[in-house]
């Protein structure tokens, strides 16, 4: 790295005086040059209105391009934008924008290891940050002579942060009393220093208050690496001696202590860290330590806080990085490293209703079951929250980590004893594998995910091995999501219109609001390409709170020229769950002047199913200002029918799954014809979708069904095209 900046992640505020926050010196290639100050001065305040208006904003995406140019026209030649995502279990980054580089591309997601494989060396410093914060990172402003200036980078995001979701929040503040508390134990012992080797100079310089520790004067120069390793008592160079070997170097630091000589011959012992600045790859290798003087915390009880979750008591993410990576060196196809990560079915559930105290019982007794199950030389980790992970190595083939998962998952299931709870309680648990020999830590950690992701999505309590489809398609939902993001902030949602008839005679009598995607590539998008993936990440909710809108708006415009057409429009459950949609609705209902009566929202007999206090509430917001409430999709999901009685609803649309079949099976017509008795007994309005020829729509006409919509009638169209004269 010689003649290139060493740079770190820093917070906005100590953005501005990084520069001169450690005094320079001759030997040190990052010292910023007086002679490109004034364009440097100018440059980083660009770079900070920037920056401020970046972090400030509830969605960064929105910004990131106009940030992008703005912080390129201050004269950087290279700029990054970054926000981990939030899903992620690995550190994931979404690249928001670049400037100035060909990879990482814009809408992809990378991870630390990535970007130090393909992004400007500067941009690898970034990685270690705030995880939960947005990234914003700048390189390469021309100074006054054309001379580059020094990296400058910035990492915030409170506002940004504290407008995440509860949950997150909720997370995060448990981890956060961890790093308090690690914190707290730092400043009480008042003993930072930090030294850094360049393998270009052989040098380790150190700071002054290492300086200081060591009794080394000021005016000395700084050791060599054999030097510095010398000092430390033979029994603890353990840490030190891969520090110049690039190829045994990680970037997760996990704190040892060490016993070292000062000047005057006495030892003295410090607690460590270390990190390349760029993991796996020549370079810098920074360190930290801390004075462990007499009389403080034992040194057990500080490593044993720096390395273990606070909660339970197993191993942190630091300790499992390094771990895995150690493990990953050593791996052959016979005897490979497993990851198994676990994530507990539906444990927000657990501190909403019974209190976080029971939360963490629930994950004490969680964690103490799977020690037991944990085999020798593995490791078992806590990420944060309800997540867990075990690392095995010595795998011989995936077939046994898949074993090792489910004998897991079902020994969780036994029901637990929690004090103050009269009854047992069952949690099951959802478990991702994923076994490699090669590649990196954070790979794998990436495959385990989305063999989680599909545990969950296959209905929970179950396990997943990783393979390659699923990478598939964990791209097409991150392409998904991205497309839905863009849509939302550039107005690229349309709503098609399908008409819906009276099959007495055919009128038009409503017309069903269906969403489309304007994608700038692929043109005119349906739902299933990107409706799933809005539910999963929680985008649906402003993609219906968007139609809703449309909806009202074209009400509007169809009263004023006459037409009294009702129109139908779909929510999803996650929008009726959200607290601010029912104050949403009756508000825009209000202000559109719209009638309210003729609205028809569409639910799904899930919705009905998972019914909670606030979709309770969105629903009924949804009666009071007069719109009908009404089941889409009936016969698809659930045999049970109880859940009819729930709540009140006003109509009933039959799955064009029961239509198509009509014509040609009996007993199609027989489960129809069963469906609209139950559907009239039940005071309800009953609609057939998918009709597609004449002799379905005859049948269903002769069986007493209401109304019908289907491509007989009319295909989906844009609100003009929509015949609503007749
Ligand atoms: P849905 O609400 O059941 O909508 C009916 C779907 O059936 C529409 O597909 C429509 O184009 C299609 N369809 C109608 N008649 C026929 C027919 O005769 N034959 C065939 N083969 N198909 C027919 P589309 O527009 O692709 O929408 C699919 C689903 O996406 C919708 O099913 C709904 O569940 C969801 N969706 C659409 N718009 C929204 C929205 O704004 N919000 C939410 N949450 N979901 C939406
Ligand atoms: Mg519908
Ligand atoms: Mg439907």
């Amino acid at each position: 790295m010689t003649g290139s900046p060493a740079a770190s992640a820093c917070s906005a505020a100590e953005t501005a005086p990084r520069t001169a926050a450690r005094p320079p010196r001759a030997s040190d290639p990052g010292t910023p040059r007086d002679d490109v100050t004034a364009t440097g001065a100018e440059a980083t305040a660009a770079l900070l209105r920037a920056q401020r208006r970046f972090t400030d904003c509830t969605d960064p995406s929105a910004l990131a391009e106009e940030v992008a140019d703005e912080v390129q026209r201050a004269g950087f030649c290279g700029v990054l934008l970054l926000a981990p995502v939030a899903r992620s279990r690995h550190r994931e980054l979404d690249v928001l924008a670049t400037r100035g580089c060909a990879t990482p591309q814009p809408g992809r997601s990378t991870t630390g290891a990535d970007l130090a494989r393909s992004a400007p060396a500067a941009v690898v410093e970034l990685v270690p940050g705030d995880p939960t914060a947005p990234r914003l990172a700048v390189w390469g402003a021309p100074g006054a002579d054309g001379a580059p200036l020094e990296l400058l980078a910035a990492a915030a995001g409170t506002a940004w942060r504290a407008a995440r979701a509860a949950r997150e929040a909720q997370l995060a503040t448990a981890e956060l009393a961890g790093a308090r508390q690690l914190l707290a134990g730092a400043v009480r012992l008042a003993g930072l220093g930090s030294w850094s080797w360049d393998p270009d100079t052989d040098r380790v310089t150190l700071d002054d208050r290492l300086r200081d520790l060591l009794g080394v004067a000021p005016t000395d120069p700084d050791p060599d690496l054999a030097t510095w390793r010398e000092r430390v008592h033979p029994d603890d160079r353990g840490p030190f001696t891969g520090v110049d070997d690039p190829a045994a170097r990680t970037g997760s630091p996990v704190p040892y202590p060490f016993r070292v000589r000062t000047a005057d011959g006495t030892e003295r012992t410090l607690l460590g860290t270390s990190v390349p600045l760029r993991p796996g790859r020549p370079g810098i290798v920074q360190g930290l330590v801390l004075d462990l003087a007499p009389g403080d915390r034992s040194t057990g009880e500080l490593v044993r806080l720096a390395q273990c979750d606070s909660l339970t008591g197993l191993a942190n993410r630091s300790v499992l990085d390094v771990r895995l990576e150690e493990a990953l060196r050593t791996a052959t196809p016979t005897s490979a490293v497993a990851l198994v990560l676990l994530d507990l079915d539906r444990f927000k559930l657990v501190n909403d209703t019974l209190g976080h105290q029971i939360g963490d019982a629930l994950l004490r007794q969680i964690a103490a079951r799977l020690q037991q199950a944990a085999p020798a030389g593995s490791t078992l980790a806590r990420l944060g929250g309800d997540e867990f992970v075990l690392m095995v190595p010595g795998v011989d083939r995936p077939e046994s980590a898949a074993a090792m998962a489910h004998n897991i998952i079902r020994r969780l299931r036994v029901p637990v004893l929690l004090p103050g709870l009269p009854e047992p309680f069952v949690c099951t648990c959802s478990a991702g594998v994923a076994v490699g020999h090669e590649g990196s830590g954070d790979e794998l950690f990436r495959n385990a995910d989305m063999a989680l992701y599909r545990a969950k999505d296959a209905g929970r309590d179950r396990v997943a091995a990783f393979d390659s489809a699923m990478r598939e398609d964990a791209e097409a939902r991150r392409e998904a999501e991205h497309k839905v993001r863009r849509a939302l902030r550039t107005d690229g949602l349309r709503v098609v219109w399908q008409p819906i008839v009276d099959l007495r005679d055919e009128r038009l009598v409503a017309a069903e609001a269906l969403v489309r995607l304007q994608d700038p590539v692929e043109g005119l998008l349906e739902p299933k390409r990107f409706v799933d993936t809005a539910e999963d990440t929680g985008l649906i909710v402003d993609v219906d709170t968007w139609v809703l809108g449309e909806v009202l708006r074209q009400l509007g415009e169809w009263r004023s020229a006459g037409a009294g057409l009702q129109v139908s429009f779909n929510v999803s459950g996650k929008t009726l769950e959200h607290p601010a949609f029912a104050h949403r609705l009756a508000h825009s209902v209000e202000s559109s002047g719209a009638a309210g009566s003729s609205l028809l929202a569409e639910v799904t007999e899930r919705t009905l199913i998972d019914l909670s206090t606030s979709t309770r509430a969105s629903l009924g917001e949804l009666r009071s200002v007069g719109a009908r409430v009404g089941l889409d999709d009936f016969g698809t999901g659930y045999s049970s029918l109880s859940y009819l009685d729930r709540f009140p609803l006003s109509f009933l649309k039959i799955d064009m799954s029961f239509v198509r079949p009509l014509g040609t099976s009996e007993r199609a017509a027989a489960v129809v014809r069963a469906l609209i008795g139950l559907a009239h007994a039940h005071g309800m309005v009953v609609t057939a979708e998918g009709v597609e020829t004449r002799e379905q729509a005859t049948l269903l006409r002769e069986m007493g069904c209401d109304r019908a919509q289907g491509w007989l009638f009319g295909r989906p169209v844009e609100a003009r095209r929509l015949n609503t004269a007749g």
